[in-house]
């Protein structure tokens, strides 16, 4: 039976993990991989070693010291996590894609999120390449660009204002219209944003790294637009399946937590991406990691021998 189970190995993870060894706690961390989405780096044409501290680096110091501690992985994905009433209190089993099943007093969830994609042509080919996910964390790498925002959400509104302060000119593609809000009135009176709803990227262009989108409008005409960044803020997907039914979860499907990453349910826990936290940032979530592990540290302590 292991003290805790940690599943996802991206920087909540990895940061959890770090702090339960530095307590003794008798750890397993369940993932496909090791860094989760800071493995991923946005280059530019022209434009190189702009990141001082990268998400990347801050994974790998904390991945080089759970390597250095010996700690336990097993590469493969969680199916669904169960409870198991006990005399005292719940246990937990991790049940993965390979079918195994591993027993834990506590159980920290650190999934993520998966972007919603454009599904077009060349989008596999950009990603990091012009192409990104996340304007909070690239957009003020493309000062004085021609950029486009994909999406019709609070996220997409802010991504474009965000990158109104910095970029040549940011088109705003909105394939389901825009809601009136005071942003998207702000935005509509800004000289370098042209907002187009109703319209759809039907492809990107990419040699090496993407220089343009084709666009449809609602009439079907299409044109080629030349840009050398598109931020796709469709919305993103928490990975909370494998909890789901056990622990509460918002409308958006985020798991509900309190400020010591706790869960509805005593001896579950999430960190990162997947929870209601704000905001989606390798710093935060490397943060969030350290508390989840100190709060299942005190969880663990709290047990009836
Ligand atoms: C393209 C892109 C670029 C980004 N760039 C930056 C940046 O420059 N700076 C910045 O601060 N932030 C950036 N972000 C955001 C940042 O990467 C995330 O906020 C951060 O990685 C979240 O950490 P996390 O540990 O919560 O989740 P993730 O990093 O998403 O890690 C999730 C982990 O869970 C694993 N997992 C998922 N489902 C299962 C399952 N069922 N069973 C087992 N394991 C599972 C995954 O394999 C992974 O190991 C970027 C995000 C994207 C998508």
């Amino acid at each position: 039976m292991y003290d805790i189970i940690i599943i996802g190995a991206g920087p909540a993870g990895l940061a959890a993990a770090a702090y339960c060894l530095q307590k003794r706690l008798e750890v397993l961390v369940i993932a496909p991989d090791l860094g989760g989405k800071a493995n991923y780096r946005l280059h530019l044409a022209g434009l190189e070693g702009f990141e001082h501290i990268t998400g990347e680096e801050i994974v790998r110091k904390f991945r080089s010291q759970l390597q250095y501690l010996d700690f336990a992985h097993v590469r493969d994905t969680v199916k669904h996590v169960d409870a198991k009433p006990g005399a005292k209190h719940e246990t937990f089993t991790v049940t993965t894609e390979a079918g195994k099943h591993f027993p834990s007093r506590c159980v920290i969830l650190t999934t993520g999120v998966e972007p919603i994609r454009l599904n077009v042509t060349d989008e596999e080919r950009s990603l990091g390449r012009g192409l990104s996910y996340s304007a909070i964390s690239h957009a003020p790498l493309f000062w004085e660009r021609e950029t486009a925002v994909v999406g019709s959400g609070v996220l997409a509104l802010r991504s474009t204002a965000e990158l109104a302060a910095i970029a040549k000119r940011v088109l705003l593609i909105a394939p389901e219209g825009l809601a009136d809000s005071p942003l998207k009135r702000r935005l509509a009176i800004m000289d370098n944003v042209t907002i187009l709803e109703k319209h759809t990227v039907r492809r990107l262009h990419a040699d090496g790294y993407l220089h343009g989108i084709t666009i449809r409008d609602p009439g079907g005409r299409e044109q080629e637009v030349p840009v050398s960044g598109v931020f796709v803020e469709l919305g993103l997907i928490p990975q909370s399946e494998v909890v789901k039914g056990l622990v509460d979860l918002d409308a958006d499907g985020y798991v509900v937590v309190d400020d010591r990453c706790r869960t509805s349910r005593p001896g579950i826990l999430a960190a990162g991406d997947v929870t209601n936290t704000y905001s989606e940032q390798v710093l935060i979530a490397t943060g969030e990691g350290v508390k989840a592990a100190l709060a299942a540290y005190d969880y663990l302590l709290g047990l009836e021998p």
